[in-house]
């Protein structure tokens, strides 16, 4: 069954695909793969479809979603990918199996919780290599591995990096072996080996196909590449990807020719921006109802190449049609491919359907 438009449509079967195929890379490598879910508000059929295409490990951001992660029973540890607020710590304790951890504090607290619920936790320690996200600097391991050691209910798993999702910083060769030493130092800090190295995630891909990851990391966390082929951090599509992966459709409420320029005296739009057009004439124009409360619109690209978003307001998305071909009528669809920011909104905005196919 078709649902309401503005949908976003996501075909099932390429985002296995993806899985598949990022799995089957990274294992050439002795990588294995976490599948990251926050990117579609871990929507049951995208966990399904990240567990048949071979993730070891499912991983989201919210704890909200790693509850409902926990209630699908999909069978995979789940990773809690953000460092907790310590407010949250008495759900990541009772839900998720591993956090990343950043502060000895959040390692104290969680430990307390253990010992309450009398059960044990994971925890991957974030290293900070200069991306300026969350981490401890660079071989500051020193207090982190005190307080890992005295909290008897927490075992460290391994480390862990991010790159370009603050800073934009890639990732290179240096920097993972700079990883692999600092794990090794709070090895023997804690007197027993760390399981996972974990090296990035998307934007890791691309060394990995240039075979430049040092042995030694054997994980990465995944999340656009497999959601989407594509790499935002190194601006590229994944040649070995498919990016057909999921399309938004909007529906046309309004289509007429008008002139390309507003008539009139000119102050901001509805977002405090002056805006500025370029005279073209008169233009064939398609109003979609969709808008910048749904949807990052500069994320979106249009399926025919034909269509041109001039821009949007809360509720609307204005596009010049002229040139399309033809076909488009007021009640019709538009569709769209979205970029990973679009892709977040959509799936979070309570007025777009979500359809699997
Ligand atoms: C979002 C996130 C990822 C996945 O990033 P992608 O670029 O979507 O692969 C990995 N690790 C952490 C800590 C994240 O927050």
């Amino acid at each position: 069954m078709t649902v309401q438009a503005p949908r976003l449509v996501v075909d099932i079967k390429a985002v296995e695909e993806n899985a598949a195929r990022v799995v089957q890379k990274c294992a050439l490598a002795g990588i294995t793969v976490s599948g990251v879910t926050k990117g579609m508000c871990a929507l049951p059929e995208i966990a399904s479809a990240l567990v048949s295409g071979g993730c070891t490990e499912l991983a989201d951001s919210r704890m909200k979603n790693i509850s409902a992660l926990r209630r699908m029973g999909t069978g995979l540890p789940l990773l809690l990918l953000r460092v907790p607020m310590l407010s949250e710590l008495p759900l990541v304790a009772a839900e998720a199996d591993c956090t990343l951890v950043s502060e000895p504090e959040a390692v104290r607290a969680l430990q307390r919780e253990c010992e309450f619920l009398v059960n044990s936790h994971e925890v991957i320690v974030m290293i900070d290599l200069g991306d300026l996200r969350e981490g401890i600097w660079m071989g500051q391991t020193e207090e982190m591995a005190r307080v890992l050691a005295q909290s008897h209910r927490i075992r460290c798993r391994g480390v862990g990096v991010n790159f370009g999702c603050y800073g934009g910083t890639l990732p290179t060769t240096s920097k993972l072996d700079q990883l692999i030493s600092i794990g090794k130092e709070l090895e023997r800090e804690l007197g027993y080996p760390l399981e996972t190295f974990s090296g990035g995630a998307t934007s890791s891909l691309l060394l990995l196909e240039q075979n430049a990851v040092p042995k030694g990391i054997n994980n990465l966390r995944i999340g656009e590449a497999i959601l989407l082929g594509s790499d935002a951090t190194s601006m590229r599509a994944i040649p070995w990807l498919r990016r057909d992966t999921m399309r938004l459709e909007a529906e046309i409420v309004e289509l007429k020719r008008k002139p390309s320029v507003p008539v009139g005296p000119a102050g901001a739009d509805a977002f405090g921006n002056i805006p500025e057009f370029e005279d073209r004439g008169e233009r064939l124009r398609a109003i979609a109802a969709i808008g910048r409360q749904d949807v990052r619109i500069e994320g979106l690209t249009p399926e025919n190449s034909g269509i041109i978003i001039l821009g949007g307001s809360s509720d609307h998305m204005i596009l010049d049609v002229e040139e399309a071909g033809g076909g488009l009528a007021v009640g019709s669809t538009v569709a769209f491919f979205p970029d990973y920011g679009a892709m977040l909104a959509l799936s979070t905005s309570p007025y777009v359907s979500l359809e699997v196919v």
